[in-house]
């Protein structure tokens, strides 16, 4: 069997598609959405995210307001800035960048976000929500992995799901999300035992473990659909290649779908974050907001 390959970078643009049409429309209503958009110090991995997605929002006629602070800042210095954010009526969205440097207070400093303007839905109680069921701000890449799957399997009850990874910004809500959507949902970790035993049970994989193509396509269950979340950069041939948590050459043979690395949820997590911008100004404005399986269609 080879897998059908499902296109992130299709499913995203349409998704902006949604989302800039329903910005100009709330524009023309008085409100333009706003996100503001820190970064701390200069990694460059972070550099490329954070341009990535202020051209995108602006393209999809979001203002961004950039705030590029030095590798030094202190936990104070962002507390009152975010403050100050929080405190404007034309930033609805508040992003900032992770990982932020060591002697920073992350906790501390996404507590302060305003839970309406916590589009990355970090915030604690944003969180909680997820977790109780009820409505929220859903971070940005499970958030795409949801849809991704919805696209693939419309409805998902019954499925047994194997999210791999625990970590608060991708799979613990990704394990809220399936359970919410009716999925058998098992977590693994660091810890678990006998991992390829879980693979060969499951019908849905989601891989976020950040170790480069770790998980083996002999692992995976015939047809199963796969979503690897990981992002690594590895060395061939002295040049850098992003490869995924799966080794996608081995694991194409045997399932269903999968998504690629580059190309599946990376461009879905940006277009989840103006998604989830669009519905922060549009609750602030106080009209319908976009559910995020409706706008994907
Ligand atoms: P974290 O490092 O925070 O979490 C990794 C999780 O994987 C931990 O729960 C860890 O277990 C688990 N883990 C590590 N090694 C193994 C293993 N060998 N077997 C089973 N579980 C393991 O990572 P993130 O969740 O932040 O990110 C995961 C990956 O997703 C990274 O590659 C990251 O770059 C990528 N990513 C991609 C995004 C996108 O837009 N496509 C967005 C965000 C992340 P334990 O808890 O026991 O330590």
């Amino acid at each position: 069997m080879t897998a059908t390959i499902i296109d992130g970078r299709a499913a995203a643009e349409r998704l902006r598609n949604r989302v800039a049409a329903r910005a100009a429309e709330l524009a023309r209503m008085g409100t333009v959405p706003g996100l503001a958009v820190i970064l701390v110090g200069d990694d460059p991995a972070s550099q490329v995210y954070v341009s990535n997605k202020t051209k995108q929002a602006a393209a999809a006629g979001i203002r961004h307001f950039d705030y590029r602070l030095a590798g030094d800042t202190t936990t104070e210095t962002l507390v009152s800035l975010i403050r100050a954010l929080n405190a404007r009526p034309d930033v609805h969205g508040i992003l900032v960048q992770l990982p932020l440097p060591p002697h920073v207070d992350t906790n501390e400093v996404l507590a302060t976000i305003d839970p309406a303007k916590d589009v990355d839905g970090f915030h604690a109680l944003n969180a909680g929500r997820l977790a109780l069921g009820l409505e929220t701000t859903v971070p940005c890449t499970p958030l795409g992995c949801l849809i991704l799957l919805r696209q693939v399997h419309g409805n998902l009850a019954g499925m047994r799901a194997l999210v791999i990874g625990r970590s608060n910004i991708v799979g613990k809500p990704m394990a809220q999300l399936l359970l919410q959507n009716d999925c058998t949902v098992t977590i693994a970790h660091s810890r678990t035992r006998d991992l390829p035993a879980l693979c060969r049970e499951a019908e849905i994989v989601v891989a976020a473990i950040g170790r480069p193509r770790a998980i083996s396509g002999a692992w995976l269950r015939d047809g199963a659909t796969v979503i690897d979340v990981g992002i690594n950069r590895i060395e061939v041939d002295g040049k850098t290649k992003l490869v995924g948590d799966v080794d996608f050459d081995s694991a194409k043979e045997r399932v269903g779908a999968i998504t690629p690395v580059p190309g599946g949820v990376g461009p879905m997590t940006i277009a989840c974050l103006l998604l989830n911008t669009l519905n922060a100004a549009i609750r602030a404005a106080n009209t319908r907001v976009i559910e995020p399986l409706e706008a994907s269609e």
